[in-house]
């Protein structure tokens, strides 16, 4: 074998388990995304650090660089209903970051006797004897296959790893859109929309650094309609969009059964949203990524004899967690019940006008 460990993929997940894999190993960690400036593949997402992915930044001992944080930040979130009509505001301690800067930060923490390849894309996994080749593709197109002793799948919602090794665990996936705006608003703001005629996940929208950022998960088909109709209904309800500067598009998981969190087998490893692992009722995943990163680093580490029966096991406490996100998220997405929720004022904080 050329590498002991293959890592496809350098998000959240992929390059914090780079960072705390022991150097005794020989390690390839490889990624689509350019390591500078703003071309090549960039993550579209809502930049919030959740509680969670705070605690897990506080074990791992890590502090956030000002470099990468983002203005204004905001501890509350605008919760709409449009179907009942209700807005509530409900605190939240997120931190608000960049998240291309975020993602090419933790890139750089991997240590160096990582082989990293940036600007590369892996086409396929294949088993050998003893062992996996893996199939990737450089900045000029051309084609090396490297052969690894463990693959880890971190490559996000539409994992090739996953999609070529376990086609029988598929897991259900959503369109999420967001588009930049602009920012007209008069006070910056969070919100989170609930609106089952367009999505049964739901929109956000987002204000950073002079931008009014709108986002939605929507069913692949007529995601863009949708999407369209949503910002109609909510020009409405006062939001202030004008021209887009720029749209951007990609795959979410969104979990809806137990069996969809799936981790791998015979030393394939899926971490991240890779596995599944990402909440069902907020799609916050970046606290995921970080964890399930954490647990199979532990066991590699460790050199478990059984690392896959490991891993299952030492991530059944974040799977469990993880479907009851799901049965939160079928109760927020019910009118009704999420109707009552917000009619409770439980946790609404009231403005001053
Ligand atoms: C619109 C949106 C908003 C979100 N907002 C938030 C938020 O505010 N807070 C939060 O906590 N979570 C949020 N999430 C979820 C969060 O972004 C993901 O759960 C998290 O990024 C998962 O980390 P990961 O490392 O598993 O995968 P990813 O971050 O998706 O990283 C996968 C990496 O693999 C690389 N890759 C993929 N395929 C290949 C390939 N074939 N070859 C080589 N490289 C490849 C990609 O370049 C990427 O760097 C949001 C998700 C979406 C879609």
């Amino acid at each position: 074998m050329d590498y002991d460990i293959a890592i496809i993929g350098l998000g959240p997940a992929g390059s914090t388990l780079a960072r705390l894999l022991s150097s005794s190993f020989k390690v390839i960690a490889l990624d689509k995304k350019h390591q500078t400036g703003d071309e090549g593949f960039h993550k579209p997402c809502g930049g919030l650090l959740a509680d969670d992915a705070q605690k897990a930044f506080v074990r791992q001992n890590l502090n956030l660089p000002k470099s990468i944080l983002t203005d204004p930040q905001i501890f509350s979130v605008k919760t709409f209903d449009l179907q009942s009509k209700l807005v509530r505001n409900y605190q939240r301690s997120y931190v608000s970051f960049d998240r291309h800067k975020f993602d090419l930060w933790l890139k750089s923490l991997i240590p160096e006797n990582v082989t990293v390849l940036h600007n590369t894309l892996c086409k396929e996994v294949r088993r050998v004897i003893d062992g996996y080749q893996v199939t990737y593709q450089d900045e000029n197109k051309v084609e090396h296959n490297i052969t690894a002793q463990y693959v880890v799948g971190a490559d996000g919602a539409n994992s090739v790893v996953r999609r070529m090794r376990y086609p029988n665990h598929s897991i259900r996936q959503y369109v999420a859109i967001q588009q930049w705006f602009a920012e007209k608003n008069p006070h910056p703001f969070y919100s989170c929309i609930f609106d089952n005629a367009t999505t049964n996940c739901y929109a956000w929208s987002i204000s950073k650094d002079g931008y009014f950022i709108f986002g939605g998960a929507f069913a692949k088909k007529e995601a863009n309609e949708h999407f369209e109709l949503l910002k109609e209904k909510l020009t409405q309800q006062g939001f202030v969009f004008g021209e887009p500067l720029k749209t951007e598009k990609c795959l979410v998981v969104y979990p809806n059964r137990f069996r969809d969190f799936y981790t791998g087998n015979e030393n394939i490893f899926l971490i991240g949203e890779a596995a599944g692992f990402i909440s069902a009722s907020s799609l916050e995943g970046i606290s995921y990524a970080l964890d399930s990163a954490e647990i199979l680093s532990k066991i590699l580490n460790d050199r478990h004899p059984k690392p896959n029966k490991r891993y299952y096991q030492k991530t059944m406490p974040l799977r469990i967690k993880l479907y009851s996100k799901i049965i939160k998220a079928k109760f927020l997405t019910t009118p009704l019940w999420r109707k009552l929720i917000m009619a409770s004022k439980i946790q609404h904080i009231n403005t001053i006008k």
